[in-house]
């Protein structure tokens, strides 16, 4: 089998343990086939001397690159994360377009390909990922590289409307088509990109998702990302072991708990989320001390302005939900802006009468699925998921919401939060079967397969 080469703006910590799913999904798929994991340190130094740090697993090695402050400035804060993200995510309005900081994007990606040409070998599958390196397979191209070579976006990809208020949209787009697959979260991302291809640029569509665009061929699929549900299972079973969460079990007693963890991100819709939940104990005051919310959001990329002002919305509205409501013996709302340890986030989940994931957009949104995996299965909480998640494409049997509308979360809320065992039950086992079924394993197995048969 071919050496896969995995190229990501950050890689795991080599040497580590592995924490996140994808460094996780990633280790399995390079340890099986052997290979190199391309990438930055995580290091900024004030100018670049090109130079790589080696290191080494068992079965693969890594090599990485540092940035400079100025890189880290352009390509990471200011483009990727001012400007392809919130487009993305169909948020123009707080997109910030800076020629300068694209510039910066495209030198990195030019970088990252003249640093990995070097390390590659004839046979050789390349596997870029996500939104920090979508010129990689040109620069991989013009650096004489022509081998097989996917990218996988983990975020959404917009309607071509949306999509073309990036100023830079043609030329991403032409990048992209240097790629022999692009895979996406969903049918529907695939689908806004081949039309986004015909409409702007008369791409032609052939079967089975190829297109032929910009004088060459390319697949755009989608390849859902899953998680390990077994490893989140056995963590929240053994939810005891965490006092803390002992504590909160003992303390809510028959009471029912509402949980949602996310990043601080203006993309997870937790102003609207909190304010669904402020109306829902304020319409009905039998659910007075009966039921509360824990929700967990840490702050993420706090350089961005648009983050700082959505920390203080929701500061605000957790307070005045719990100035408003809170009693004595009861307070309605614990906003925790911390990061938890994943083993004690599954227990959490265990401990949940109802999961409540209502971005606004989302690639895919794990924590639906992770809940998912965390039920006790004699007793299972109800999963609430917001429409415009990937993952409301696959778990058909959660509740499903607009986000946006408030109400109708409220109205969700109050369903999920009466809903009679049996209902219950049934609709976990659907979405559990298809958790265990499509799970990490199958998502990369499917990509790199999709990806070795486009040759
Ligand atoms: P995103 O990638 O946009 O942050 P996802 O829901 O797809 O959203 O993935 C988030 C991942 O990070 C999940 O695996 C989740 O368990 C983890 N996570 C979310 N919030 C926290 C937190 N407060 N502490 C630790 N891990 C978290």
């Amino acid at each position: 089998m071919s050496r896969l080469v995995v190229v990501s703006n950050r890689t795991a910590t080599p040497g580590a343990p592995r924490s996140g799913g994808l460094a996780t999904a990633l280790h399995d798929a390079l340890a099986e086939s052997g290979g190199l994991w391309f990438g930055w340190s995580g290091q900024t130094v004030e100018a670049s001397d090109e130079k790589l740090a080696h290191a080494a697993e068992d079965d693969y090695a890594f090599a990485l690159l540092d940035l400079t402050e100025a890189d880290y400035e352009g390509y990471y804060l200011g483009y990727s994360n001012a400007a392809l993200w919130p487009v993305l995510h169909y948020r123009v309005d707080l997109a910030r377009f800076d020629d300068e900081a694209f510039a910066q994007y495209d030198r990195v990606n030019a970088r990252f390909a003249r640093l990995l040409a070097p390390l590659m070998r004839d046979d050789d599958t390349v596997w870029v990922h996500d939104y920090h390196l979508m010129l990689l397979g040109r620069e991989l191209r013009a650096a004489g590289w022509r081998g097989p070579t996917g990218f996988f976006l983990h975020i959404p990809f917009p309607s071509p409307e949306v999509f073309t208020a990036l100023p830079q949209h043609a030329e991403i787009a032409e990048a992209l088509a240097a790629f022999d697959l692009v895979g996406f979260q969903t049918a529907h991302d695939a689908e806004n990109f081949r039309r986004y291809l015909a409409e702007q640029h008369a791409a032609t569509p052939l079967a089975d998702g190829v297109v032929h665009a910009f004088g060459t061929v390319l697949r755009a699929a989608a390849f859902p990302i899953g998680i390990d549900p077994d490893s989140v299972s056995a963590a929240a079973a053994d939810w005891r072991s965490h006092p803390d969460l002992a504590r909160l079990a003992r303390g809510i007693g028959e009471d029912a708990l509402v949980v949602g963890v996310d990043r601080l991100d203006y993309s997870k819709g937790l102003p609207q989320r909190l304010e669904a939940f402020g109306q829902l104990i304020a319409a009905d005051a039998a659910l007075h001390a009966r039921v509360s919310l824990v929700q967990i959001a840490p702050p993420s990329r706090t350089e961005v302005e648009a983050y700082a002002d959505l920390r203080e919305q929701v500061d605000r509205i957790a307070g005045r939900i719990n100035s408003d409501h809170a009693d004595l013996g009861w307070i309605p709302v614990r906003y925790i802006a911390r990061e938890y340890p994943r083993d004690k986030l599954a227990g959490l989940y265990r401990l949940a009468r109802v999961g409540l994931v209502t971005p606004l957009r989302d690639g895919m949104n794990l924590v639906a699925k992770e809940f998912v995996a965390a039920q006790d299965p004699g007793d299972p909480g109800v999963l609430i998921v917001s429409e415009p998640a990937g993952a409301a494409e696959q778990l058909e049997e959660a509740v499903q919401v607009n986000p946006y509308d408030i109400a109708a979360v409220t109205d969700a809320l109050r369903s999920a939060l009466e809903m009679p065992h049996g209902e219950r039950s049934a609709r976990w086992q659907a979405l559990r079967a298809r958790v265990w079924r499509e799970d990490v394993g199958w998502w990369w197995r499917g990509y790199l397969d999709a990806l070795r048969a486009t040759r």
